[in-house]
C-alpha cells in the first residue's frame, strides 16, 4: 500500500485499493508514526502509517471505482518528473559549490581548478547535469502536454537521480575534507540525494519499467 500524505487528507493507492479513497488525517484507527531518525532529507516530515478496520465511505472515492490503479500510474508520472526535478536541483547546487571552491581553494602553488584532473571532474559533472537537464525538461513538457512516458519519464529519473548521487559524491572530493565536515553544506546534498533514486520507484524499478517499454511489455 503506497499512502500519500498531504495537509489534510492521506489518499491511499495500491493493490489493497483497486479504488482510491481518502482519509482525513485525524482518522480514527489511522496510526502515524514519525520516522526522525534517516540519512537526509531531515526537513521533511517521514510517517509510518498503519491503518486497522478502517470503513470508508462511499463518498470519499476519488475518481471513478475501480480505476485506482489507472490514476495511480499517472501520478508517478508526474511525481517522478518532480524527484527528477529535484535530483536535478541538488546536483546543479553541489557542482556549483564545487567549482567555487576550486576556484580559491589553493594547493601545491596551484587553483584547484588548474589541476587537470580537477578540470575533467568539473567537465565531466557540467555535461552530466545538463544532460539530466534535457531529459528532465523534456519529461515535464510531455507530461504537461497529458502524454503518458512509459519510458521518458523513469529514464529522466532514474538518469537525474544517478547523476546527483555521483556529482554530490565528486564534489565532496574536490572539497576534500571540508567535503566530509558539516562547516560546508555538501555533506548534506550527498545525505540528501540518495533518497532520489529509491523513493517514488526505486532506480531498478525505473529500469524495469523503461525495458518492458523497450520490449513491449507496456504501452
Ligand atoms: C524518507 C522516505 C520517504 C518516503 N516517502 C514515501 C511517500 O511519501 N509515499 C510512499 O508511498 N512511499 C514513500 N517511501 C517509501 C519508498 O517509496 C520505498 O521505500 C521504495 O519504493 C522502495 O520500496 P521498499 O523500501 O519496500 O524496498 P523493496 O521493494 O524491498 O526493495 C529493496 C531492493 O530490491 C529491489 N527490488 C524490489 N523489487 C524489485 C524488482 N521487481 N526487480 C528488481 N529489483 C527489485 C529494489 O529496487 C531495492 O533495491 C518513503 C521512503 C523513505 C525512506
Amino acid at each position: 500500500m503506497s499512502p500519500s500524505a498531504t495537509q489534510h487528507v492521506l489518499i491511499f493507492y495500491g493493490a489493497f485499493f483497486p479504488t482510491a479513497p481518502f482519509l482525513s488525517r485525524r482518522a480514527k484507527r489511522l496510526k502515524r508514526t514519525e520516522i526522525v531518525a534517516k540519512m537526509g532529507i531531515r526537513m521533511t516530515s517521514t510517517v509510518e502509517l498503519s491503518v486497522n478496520e478502517i470503513g470508508v465511505p462511499l463518498s470519499n472515492l476519488l475518481g471513478e471505482e475501480g480505476k485506482g490503479f489507472y490514476q495511480v500510474l499517472e501520478f508517478f508520472d508526474e511525481i517522478r518528473v518532480e524527484i527528477a526535478t529535484q535530483a536535478l536541483g541538488i546536483a546543479q547546487g553541489a557542482f556549483d559549490r564545487a567549482l567555487d571552491y576550486a576556484r580559491q581553494r589553493e594547493q601545491f602553488g596551484k587553483k584547484l581548478v588548474d589541476f587537470q584532473i580537477t578540470q575533467h571532474k568539473l567537465a565531466d559533472m557540467a555535461t552530466k547535469i545538463e544532460t539530466a537537464r534535457l531529459f528532465v525538461y523534456k519529461a515535464a513538457w510531455n507530461y504537461d502536454q497529458k502524454r503518458i512516458g512509459p519510458k521518458l519519464t523513469p529514464m529522466a529519473k532514474m538518469f537525474a537521480g544517478r547523476t546527483a548521487v555521483e556529482v554530490a559524491d565528486e564534489t565532496i572530493q574536490i572539497l576534500g575534507g571540508y567535503g566530509y565536515i558539516t562547516e560546508y553544506e555538501v555533506e548534506r546534498f550527498y545525505w540528501d540525494t540518495k533518497i532520489t533514486e529509491i523513493y517514488e520507484g526505486t532506480k531498478e524499478i525505473q529500469s524495469n519499467t523503461i525495458a518492458s517499454a523497450l520490449i513491449g511489455k507496456l504501452k
